[in-house]
């Protein structure tokens, strides 16, 4: 498989460094706040390749994402709301993890959050500063830039041009004014950790560095997030963490593109956004997935209900053949297949190559896609002309688009209004059994209660009437 690296700007192949475990960092949220639409974007691509790292490569992924609970935006939160800051990152933590939830991304393996790592923190800033790559000024611990030769190998830029646009807001305590903040001095009723240099708290770049390396080793496989944290914050955490082990911090770096909303960046600071939440009620988890993915992730991406709409309406077209042969294959029995449905199911798999050379080309979801909506078309042909014989084969299709929408999120379950059918069914079921329960029928009320046990739905008859489960 072949990705593509910021770090080296070309598609490389990859693999994990051991063959089996795919090390994976994506930096994680800010908890001040719930997240808007433009941050779901890498959370739905990486989420994406780790499925297809599971189930397409055989990899494990160890998934590490840290929570950032302690930060400026969330001190600025709690002066405004007069609400602790504990309390602001445990309701946003809780919030995340319930987006992560509806969006169908898998929880990551380790979740670490930033103040339960202030010591090994506090550690690593010591090792900078003895190492001569740090140095503290009244309490303030300073990254020394121009002690590490890589600085801007990342994104790209030349310190000298950094140099240039950061000199308007250099701080005087500053060597330089590109050096970068490791420990942050407290003022007055701010959260604060002891530390060698006083109360204070660490940077956010120091937290990424740290909680990578606790969890999964010296050297990523992947470090990989939105690529609006390029600069300043990626090349930061590579002059920590290189300048302090001088091995590679990650051999791959991932980025995915920015939502755009009319030609700018969304952003909380713009106020042209939409809460993730709202956009998720309105359209479901599906919509909005297939909305991000039918776009390479690298590319910037419009924000629009039209959009939106239209990725309903191609799920719809999908999901209106897997609906319809579930319930026609429901009630057929099987026999013996005929040449035109053996046929059928030998032009299967090239779909599934297709979609997975797609994929493999640097996560192509949008090649990957269109494979899919070639077997709906594909099998919607056949199914116009099937003989009665060959229709079962129709499953074997329906279970490809399940397979191959899998690490997508897409496909995987009955649509809405089916499952909304299929709870009428077994209401009127109960109602049935109720009314033969009162005119004392009570052998066919107990078939209906035995036949639906058979199906694993369990009746509980309560003094407010029967509930199922
Ligand atoms: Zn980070």
């Amino acid at each position: 498989m072949k990705l593509y690296n910021t770090l080296t700007r070309k598609k490389e192949t990859f693999e994990p460094q051991d063959g089996k475990t795919v090390r994976m960092y994506v930096c994680g949220p800010t908890v001040y706040d719930q997240l808007h639409i433009g941050n779901v974007r890498p959370v739905i691509v990486f989420d994406t390749l780790r499925k297809y790292f599971e189930h397409f490569k055989g990899w494990d992924v160890n998934y590490v994402q840290n929570v950032t609970d302690v930060d400026d935006k969330l001190i600025d939160r709690s002066l405004k709301t007069g609400d602790p800051v504990e309390t602001i990152a445990a309701r946003y933590t809780e919030a995340y993890f319930r987006l992560l939830d509806a969006l169908g991304a898998e929880p990551p393996t380790h979740s670490p959050r930033a103040t339960e790592h202030i010591a090994e923190m506090i550690e690593l800033i010591k090792a900078l500063i003895d190492k001569g790559l740090a140095y503290e000024v009244d309490g303030d611990v300073y990254y020394r830039v121009s002690a590490f030769d890589g600085y801007g190998k990342l994104s790209g830029r030349k310190i000298n041009d950094l140099k240039v646009g950061a000199r308007v807001a250099a701080s005087e305590k500053k060597e330089n004014p590109l050096d970068f903040t490791l420990w942050k001095a407290a003022k007055p009723g701010e959260p604060k950790w002891d530390s060698p240099w006083g109360e204070g708290r660490p940077g956010w770049h120091t937290e990424c560095v740290v909680l990578s390396r606790r969890f999964l080793g010296e050297t990523l496989d992947i470090h990989a997030g939105g690529n609006d944290l390029i600069f300043p914050h990626h090349e930061n955490e590579i002059a920590q963490a290189e300048g302090l082990t001088e091995k590679p911090f990650a051999r791959f770096w991932l980025h995915s593109g920015m939502l755009m909303f009319h030609g700018e960046k969304m952003s909380k600071s713009l106020g042209n956004f939409a809460y993730a939440h709202e956009v998720l009620e309105e359209f479901g988890a599906e919509t909005v997935r297939y909305f991000y993915l039918s776009r390479h992730y690298r590319k910037p991406l419009d924000y629009s209900k039209e959009g939106l709409e239209e990725a309903r309406k191609a799920i719809s077209r999908v999901q209106t053949l897997i609906d319809e042969v579930s319930s026609e294959l429901a009630t057929s029995s099987p026999g013996e297949i005929g040449a035109a449905g053996r046929s059928f199911l030998a032009s299967l798999p090239r779909f599934r190559e297709c979609y997975i050379t797609e994929m493999d080309d640097d996560l192509n979801t949008v090649g990957a896609i269109a494979a899919i909506q070639d077997i709906v078309s594909e099998t919607n042909r056949f199914r116009a002309t099937a003989a009665t014989e060959d229709r079962p084969v129709l499953q074997e299709a329906i279970a490809l688009i399940r397979e191959l929408g899998y690490p997508l999120c897409l496909f995987q379950e009955k649509s809405r209004a089916m499952k909304g059918i299929e709870e009428e069914l077994i209401r009127l079921l109960i109602d049935l059994r109720s009314e033969l329960r009162t005119k004392k029928e009570f052998a066919l009320s107990d078939r209906i209660r035995d036949r639906l046990a058979e199906l694993g739905i369990t009746l509980k008859d309560t003094a407010q009437g029967t509930i199922w489960t």
